[in-house]
């Protein structure tokens, strides 16, 4: 028996407390080593006017056992609420996101019969770093985040992921074909990365045509590590694509704590039923066993669930005539599944654990940086204005540049306006002004700080400045379309 391992756990909303009850009936019968902490999260929470759906004393559990499995919540729209996932994620640095998407040919229903892909998003920064604005009457932004430890971390994740879980392929999905920077620098750390797993092939996918043949042929990938709106966005079509959203777990796995949930919602329009599907909690628990060591247990509770599968014993959202043989609801499913503890799939590959398998690789060791050169060479200025063209805006702000700067070029969403502008650009209130150094000269704060206030004397209404760097003498910013 392995020793006693303290777990967080949280019943949830919706169909979260039926199929928690489940889960825990399951683990108890599999001989699970488990103590339990409940706590409260979700609606009620939410409820009480706390805008993150946790109360403080669940923090100090989950910072206790550091292991958390979670039902899924009824996250309230509107009114200043904060998504619990995106703060337990945030706070207790869960930066991997994996989640399994396998089908169950023949048992249930699914149009691609050989998928077995394994999603690894990032789950701390890109757009989800939450760093928003309203810049004029017309214009928002959503700043995109990717930094170089974020990125080494999960892409390192993935090829150990692969490794220890004797996977042979691991795909990037970027965009870099249009965000040279940031996606840029994802796909430049993946090849880095990728050459010290030689036996572990690799390949980089531009998302749009990746999504698509993910959607189309999935038995061609095997892990796919990814940024986190685009691994938000894929890993729910991977999941449904294998015939039920009710059947995946997943992991969220950080240096310090872990979280496990199933990867749909609450189900509130079939709360209270007794008729939802826990598998996707039950897996969700079974990654939890691995992840705190307890493999045998964890076999033992897949492989009974692959066999009900196996027996057609279905719950209602992936029941099918002719395929499933009994219709059961949640309590029903669980008992089912403790009567099959012991027993193995026939047709279906059985699960298999390696006792003492690492699952979480804590502390992955970030490779030294490099520290390149930097150099401050202009900046680019924002301003709110209504009306006029690029040869407008250029002859107001040209009579203030001054001290070594010149202005290089003017843009209105990033297409360019000044100088030799097309007529036909379509131009809202904001506008971009890049001032450079003479000659491409190195410049100096003082001079873009001078230059700020002098335009501010003059009545721009600046909104944003960004510094515009070289590293090593390679453009650390975009041109403008048109540049
Ligand atoms: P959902 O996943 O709850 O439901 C989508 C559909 O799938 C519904 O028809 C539902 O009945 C069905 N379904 C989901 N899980 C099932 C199961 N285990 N068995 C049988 N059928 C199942 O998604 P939704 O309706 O968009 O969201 C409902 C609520 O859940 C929202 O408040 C949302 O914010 C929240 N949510 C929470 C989490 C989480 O806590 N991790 C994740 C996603 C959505």
């Amino acid at each position: 028996m392995s020793d006693v391992t303290k777990v967080t756990i949280a019943r949830g909303d919706g169909i979260g407390p039926e199929i928690m009850d489940a889960t825990l009936e399951i683990l108890e019968a599999a001989g699970a080593a488990l103590e339990y902490e409940e706590i409260q999260i979700g609606e009620s929470v939410y409820r009480r006017g706390i805008l993150n759906g946790m109360e403080p004393a669940a923090w100090d559990s989950l910072r206790r056992t550091r292991v958390f499995l979670k039902a899924p919540i009824t996250t309230p729209q509107g009114g200043g609420y904060k998504s619990l996932n995106v703060t337990i994620r945030g706070a207790l640095g869960l930066y991997a996101n994996i989640r399994p998407c396998v089908s169950y040919h023949p048992f249930v229903n699914t149009k691609h019969p050989q998928m077995d892909v394994v999603i690894v998003r990032e789950n701390e920064e890109d757009l989800y770093a939450g760093i928003e604005y309203r810049q004029t009457q017309d214009v928002t932004q959503a700043v995109k985040l990717i930094s170089r430890p974020g990125s080494e971390k999960i892409i390192r994740y993935a090829f150990e992921y692969a490794r220890a879980n004797h996977r042979r392929k691991v795909t990037a999905f970027v965009k870099d074909n249009i965000m040279k920077i940031s996606d840029g620098l994802f796909h430049r750390v993946f090849d880095e990365i990728a050459a010290e797993y030689p036996e572990i092939e690799h390949e980089t996918m531009i998302i749009d045509i990746g999504a698509a043949r993910l959607a189309d042929t999935p038995e061609q990938f095997d892990v796919i590590v990814t940024l986190n709106l685009y691994g938000d966005i894929i890993s729910d079509i991977a999941a449904q694509i294998t015939g039920s959203v009710g059947l995946a777990g997943s992991s969220n796995i950080g240096d310090q704590c872990a979280m496990f949930e199933a990867i749909h919602g609450s189900a509130p329009n079939i709360a209270g039923k007794g008729i939802a599907n826990p598998s996707g909690l039950i897996l969700a628990s079974v990654m939890m066993l691995v992840h705190v060591g307890q493999a045998e247990a964890a076999e033992r509770i897949h492989n009974a669930w692959l066999r009900m599968i196996e027996d057609g014993i279905h719950t209602v959202d992936i029941f099918k005539r002719g395929i499933s043989k009994a219709r059961v609801g949640t309590r029903d499913f669980a008992a089912n599944l403790i009567d099959r503890l012991g027993e193995r799939p026939v047709t279906l590959t059985p699960a298999s654990y390696e006792v003492g398998a690492k699952a979480t690789f804590a502390g992955i060791q970030l490779k030294t940086r490099n520290d390149a050169k930097k150099r401050l060479v202009g900046c680019d200025i924002f301003i709110d204005h209504t009306g006029g063209d690029g040869g407008a805006m250029a002859a107001r702000v040209l009579p203030l540049v001054q001290d070594g700067l010149k202005l290089s070029v003017i843009s209105n969403r990033g297409q360019k306006v000044w100088p030799d502008g097309a007529p036909e650009t379509f131009c809202i209130d904001h506008w971009r002004l890049r001032v450079m150094g003479e000659g491409n000269a190195e410049v100096s704060q003082n001079a873009i700080a001078a230059l700020i206030v002098r335009m501010a004397d003059a009545g721009f209404d600046i909104v944003q400045t960004a510094r515009l760097y070289t590293f090593d003498g390679a453009p650390g910013f975009s041109l403008a379309q048109g540049q």
